[in-house]
């Protein structure tokens, strides 16, 4: 069956990134009917602080410092769309991986404060 692969763009950014987050990524894009990438992994301490002095994010102690999160951006019909009906598809999918593989991920979108689509991570609980 036709899937879809990520960039190089998007491997580049899985760099550094923890294994158990990569491998739910790669499996949610083979099974997703909704192609994305991977805009954002491992992120430095000074960016950190830019996008919460512009505020874009709310922690200094973002998950993505340590290479716990990522952000993605959907692509259907091979342009970049904010709708958040196809990362709520995405989700759905990386959801349910997460029960299968037993690696608890915590979906950006489902926030109240800040509520982020694009935005995913291993659980604290489980990934301190
Ligand atoms: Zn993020």
């Amino acid at each position: 069956m036709e899937h879809y692969k990520f960039s190089k763009s998007s491997e580049d950014n899985l760099e550094g990134v923890h294994p158990d987050l990569c491998k739910i990524m790669r499996q949610a894009l083979i099974l997703s009917t909704v192609d994305f990438g991977i805009s954002e992994g491992l992120r430095s301490k000074k960016r950190q602080l830019e996008l919460v002095a512009k505020g874009k994010s709310l922690t200094n102690n973002s998950r993505h410092i340590t290479g716990h999160a990522v952000d993605i951006f959907a692509l259907p019909n091979n342009t970049i769309s904010w709708e958040f009906k196809y990362y709520q598809a995405i989700a759905d999918i990386i959801i349910e991986l997460s029960k299968t593989l037993s690696i608890e991920i915590e979906w950006g979108g489902k926030w109240d404060d800040l509520n982020d689509g694009t935005h995913f991570e291993l659980s604290r609980r489980k990934y301190p």
